[in-house]
């Protein structure tokens, strides 16, 4: 009998194992948000670009982010250096805050790294961390350090606040609404790509030096955020971390609409368009350009063109929102339309 069991069990957790492997980190953030507890003081948990919470001032609201940075997987000294890796690392946490077009307030950092770096990583890695706390105004206000055997872990927690009516989830779309993006796409993947092929910033010019530059310093949206949601434009946001088809469908999903997008109208970034064979395809799969995917009610699209006020980050209409029941979908230049799927980065995937 007992054996019998041991059996049964013993299929049970194979079963549970050949799951777990072939979960992708979309998801464990399913499962992850299925067994979340509510809390009275949670507006909004897991699932967005920043938890969302009550404040003292009871017009204001709290956001929260958080990112894991690992040395080989997120980034790689073979690329970068000390400095730009800092500021790369406060940027993309920033990014989360103007997705949900909050202003930043504070952060802490938590590194492990091998003792051998304490001198050459540490100091330029707060430098580059101070250069972008200056620039958007946020506060380092603690974090840990912990000795790791051989990579270097970054971890930073980013807070900041929104007025409660205004901030911008990810599920206010609307069918109907209008789909912009910010600035152009395809620039980081790029630029990635010609790192790897031995490219440096420091001897780069041009297109070459702009995509790698998107790699290493990308430059979060905040202000372009923040103007969307204190005008109460956009109906939802997210920053384009995993890539816009895959950053598209997290959207989608969290609002329950579909989408529409023009392959011709993709802002795709010089560099990509000169040197990918297939520029489209970094634009949409690429990621990592912390541009802003948002929608816009076609009632504000007026207001909304008539008042946008920065040169610099401009902003394209790519599509629009459809039923959930229509899917994701592409159309190109020819008229051919097929589904879009989600092939941005997914940690997990194999
Ligand atoms: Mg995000």
């Amino acid at each position: 009998m007992r054996s019998f069991r041991n059996k049964k069990q013993e299929a049970r957790s194979k079963r549970q194992e050949a799951r777990g492997k072939n979960l992708s980190e979309a998801d464990i953030i399913k499962k992850l948000k299925r067994v979340e507890r509510a809390h009275p003081a949670v507006i909004r948990g897991i699932g967005d670009d920043c938890a969302v919470l009550k404040s003292l001032n009871k017009n204001e609201v709290l956001l929260c982010t958080t990112d894991l940075l690992i040395e080989k997987i997120d980034f790689d000294f073979a690329f970068t250096d000390p400095y730009r890796l800092g500021m790369k690392s406060l940027a993309v946490n920033l990014s989360d805050i103007a997705a949900m077009g909050g202003a930043p307030l504070y952060y802490t950092v938590s590194l492990g790294f091998p003792r051998e770096l304490v001198g050459d990583f540490v100091g330029p890695f707060y430098r580059g961390l101070r250069r972008v706390e200056r620039k958007f105004n946020v506060a380092l206000i603690g974090g840990d350090l912990s000795r790791a055997p051989s990579d270097v872990f970054i971890s930073i927690t980013v807070l900041g606040k929104a007025q409660r009516d205004k901030v911008v989830y990810r599920s206010g779309a609307k069918p109907g609404d209008l789909i912009f993006v910010t600035g152009t796409l395809g620039g980081s993947a790029t630029g990635l790509r010609l790192l790897k092929e031995g490219h440096r910033i420091e001897d780069a010019e041009g297109i070459i030096h702009q995509a790698l530059r998107t790699h290493l310093c990308p430059v979060p949206r905040v202000a372009a955020g923040r103007w969307l949601a204190e005008h109460k434009i956009a109906s939802s946001m997210i920053d384009l971390s995993d890539g816009l088809s895959t950053d598209l469908h997290h959207l989608c999903e969290e609002s329950h609409v579909g989408a529409q997008i023009y392959a011709d109208q993709i802002p795709i970034a010089s560099a990509t368009r000169a040197l990918e064979d297939a520029p489209l395809a970094a634009a949409l799969d690429g990621g990592e350009d912390f541009e802003l995917l948002f929608t816009v009610p076609e009632n504000n699209v007026k207001r909304f063109r008539q008042s946008y006020p920065f040169r610099k980050p401009p902003t394209t209409h790519i599509g629009h929102v459809i039923n959930w029941r229509e899917g994701v979908q592409i159309t190109y230049g020819d008229g051919r339309q097929k589904k879009l799927l989600p092939q941005g980065y997914d940690h997990f995937k194999t």
